[in-house]
């Protein structure tokens, strides 16, 4: 005889549950492992000073001129010396390569200051600590700093990023500039597009490929003017800031100036999610000042006899714009908190997920909030919706960060690349 029906569902029933039981403690045991210590993101004594200190600079010298410069579509290498006098360049950097010795956060702090008070002037914050400058610190000989860094840091001169390609966007790793050596030198060919600061860079960091497949990328640095090296003439971004389109026609460089050879693609991005964390600041940052400029609106502005802040429809939308604010500025101090090394791609592709949506939803409901006076190009808020915007596009979009936090969940690549092309290598 065997064991007694109801028995024999109890036990199964018992060990389907002790299955469940044991499934559950795995994951919770995978789900501690994972999750990051709690952490507190107040700003330290000394950071603090520093912000209002960046704060004050900014008040007395940017903010007249902030509009003007919001429609400038060129580089304003005014500010940038102006900011560098300041030691508002590098300031992340070793001082021994001529940088302030400082932190990250003490970056962002710098751009969250700076783009209270001039939003166009964030830019420049970026350009002197985030860009391309900023793989170029991590990764140049010592000849390559001495050649270009002090101009760069003291703002005479600025750098662009030439990587994306007419048929290499998203899919970078398909790029097909070319550098082929011929003795000392490098015979660069191929073209780039999009280049932030493009029209006025002296100095360009560009993606080459020295060989196939991932490993075979690099990048060089190509000097304006160099015979087989033409810069093409500016085009507006939505934003009305300009980009050129680089042309390189067999143009030579020496073998110096190559920054990372064959294999130096994943340090490369490595060292962009730097940018990525600069691009995320200044999203935020931008999302704030049009909070701050719809705030003053609200209290001011009557309709009905009312101020506006006193209409239930857009209080919930001021909290609403509240809450993207603040939980992306978390995200963002979270990634931002290396004490040495560079920030995780995980970190940096939430940070800038939530910054690059906030920094745009804020500024567009601000505009609807100000009504007329918020389209107006009077009132810097339009200007913080279209710059905003370009930064869900640039330095990895949204949905190619969606599928970086993906990979970091289920922990396994998802390639992207149709059948075809994977069987045609
Ligand atoms: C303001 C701005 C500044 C920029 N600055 C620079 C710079 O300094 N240097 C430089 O080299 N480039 C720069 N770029 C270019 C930028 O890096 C590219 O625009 C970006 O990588 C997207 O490439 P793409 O425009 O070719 O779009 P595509 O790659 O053609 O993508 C089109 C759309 O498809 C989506 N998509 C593509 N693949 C996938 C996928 N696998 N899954 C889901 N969605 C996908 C994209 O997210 C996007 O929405 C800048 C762009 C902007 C807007």
């Amino acid at each position: 005889m065997g064991t007694p029906y109801y028995k024999r569902l109890c036990s199964d029933n018992l060990s389907v549950v002790a299955r469940q039981i044991r499934f559950l403690e795995k994951l919770l045991r995978q789900f501690q492992k994972r999750q990051t210590p709690y952490m507190t993101y107040e700003l330290t004594e000394e950071q603090r000073a520093f912000a209002d200190s960046v704060r004050r600079f900014a008040e007395a010298h940017l903010a007249a001129g902030a509009i003007e410069r919001a429609h400038n579509p060129r580089f304003p290498s005014d500010v940038a010396q102006l900011l560098a006098k300041q030691g508002l360049l590098g300031i992340a950097f070793d001082e021994k390569d001529g940088g302030q010795g400082g932190t990250l956060m003490d970056s962002i702090i710098a751009i969250e200051q700076i783009a209270a008070v001039c939003p166009r002037s964030a830019d420049v914050v970026q350009a002197g600590n985030f860009g391309p400058i900023r793989t170029f610190v991590e990764y140049a000989s010592s000849e390559q700093k001495r050649r270009f860094l002090p101009d760069l840091l003291a703002g005479r001169i600025c750098i662009s990023l030439g990587m994306t390609e007419p048929d290499a966007g998203s899919a970078l790793t398909e790029l097909k500039t070319s550098a082929r050596q011929d003795g000392d030198h490098y015979v660069v060919n191929g073209t780039k597009i999009f280049g932030t600061h493009s029209p006025d860079a002296s100095v360009f960091l560009v993606y080459v490929r020295f060989g196939p497949g991932v490993n075979g990328i690099g990048s060089v640095l190509v000097e304006r003017g160099t015979p087989g090296f033409t810069v093409g003439t500016p085009s507006p971004f939505m934003s009305g800031e300009e980009w050129s389109q680089l042309y390189f026609e067999d143009c030579r460089i020496p073998a110096e100036n190559v920054l990372l050879g064959i294999g130096g693609f994943k340090k490369q991005i490595a060292g962009f999610n730097v940018e990525r964390l600069g691009n995320s600041s200044r999203s935020l940052a931008l999302g704030r000042f049009a909070f701050e400029v719809a705030r003053e609106h609200a209290l001011i502005r009557k309709q009905f006899g009312r101020p506006l802040c006193e209409f239930q429809g857009l209080q919930w939308k001021f909290a609403d714009m509240a809450l993207k604010l603040e939980t992306a500025q978390l995200l963002l101090y979270r990634a931002a908190r290396v004490t040495d090394g560079l920030p995780a791609a995980f970190d940096t592709a939430l940070a800038k997920l939530a910054c690059n949506q906030a920094g745009f939803d804020v500024s567009n409901d601000a505009i609807q909030i100000m009504g007329g006076a918020g389209y107006s190009q009077e009132s810097l808020v339009e200007y913080c919706m279209r710059r905003t915007r370009g930064w869900m596009i640039a330095g990895g979009s949204t949905e190619i960060l969606k599928n970086r936090i993906a990979e970091h969940i289920f922990e396994r690549r998802f390639d992207q690349r149709g059948a075809q092309i994977r069987a045609a290598e």
